[in-house]
């Protein structure tokens, strides 16, 4: 299995999995929070053209995420996977004529060569849900989007093979930032978004034997730093994984797990 990433962050986002077989890769994408053209040009950054992906799958109904979606998906004929609550936040108009398919907390689901697990997170969504992608050899788990830990959380990324886990701000960043109180309240709290301190101690829970590939996403480009994101994971892993920090802009190229 391999992963790219179209951009990472509140201005928007859109990951690829993509199956490494011989003779017809699956590519999926992950959200996808740019516009059409936008979309098109990142795409074509990496490699890969609209019109072979599989598939869309949605994590939640924040327009970072689900900006470009429908408009992706219906251009290119693309079936969207999404939670029921999901749907129900989207406009009934955005979605006509697009091929829907509900998907549910801990139903595994075949796409092509991937088999991709959803699982319920803690965030101010509807319904929202992150996933879990395997390929029969490998586990790649995507976390982003979530307002603290669980327990349920440590056990569904346990095992990973490569990690793509929010660090979304530093808290005495955010702390000391111009953003208003309501908005320092939601981001901090329990369904908002994992500070740097917060996903190292995720990190820390989880059974990292597999583990060879890290990604720190979705960081806040006003409250936090590559530094403090490697200093956070520095200091649970004692230097035993040196991360990939995804960008607003750029993303990441192609990796391996
Ligand atoms: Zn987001
Ligand atoms: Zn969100």
């Amino acid at each position: 299995m391999k992963f790219a990433s179209l951009g990472s962050g509140s201005e928007g986002n859109a990951l690829l999995i993509a199956s490494v077989s011989q003779t017809k890769p699956t590519h999926l994408l992950l959200d996808c929070g740019f516009g059409l053209r936008e979309a098109e040009r990142r795409l074509a950054r990496l490699g890969v053209e609209p019109s072979s992906l599989s598939g869309i799958l949605v994590t939640h109904e924040h327009s970072d995420h689900i900006g470009g979606v429908f408009k992706l998906a219906r251009r290119y004929r693309l079936p969207v996977w999404l939670s029921h609550g999901t749907l129900q936040a989207v406009p009934r108009d955005d979605t006509v004529g697009v091929d829907l398919q509900v998907c549910r907390d801990g139903e595994a689901f075949s796409v092509g060569d991937l088999e991709m697990t959803p699982y319920t997170v803690p965030h101010d969504a509807r319904e929202p849900l992150q996933y879990v992608a395997h390929d029969g050899h490998r586990k790649l788990g995507v976390l982003t989007d979530v307002g603290q830990s669980t327990p349920y959380l440590v056990e569904v990324l346990s095992g990973c093979d490569a990690l793509l886990l929010e660090f979304n701000h530093d808290s005495e960043m955010l702390a000391r930032s111009m953003y208003p109180p309501w908005l320092r309240a939601r981001i901090s709290g329990p369904l908002g978004h994992l500070s740097n301190a917060e996903a190292a101690g995720l990190l820390a829970a989880i059974d990292k034997r597999k583990l060879r590939t890290l990604v720190a996403a979705h960081l806040s480009q006003k409250n936090n730093t590559p530094a403090r994101v490697r200093e956070a994971i520095g200091a649970v892993t004692g230097g035993e994984f040196e991360p990939i920090i995804a960008h607003q802009d750029e993303g990441f190229g192609w990796l391996h797990c």
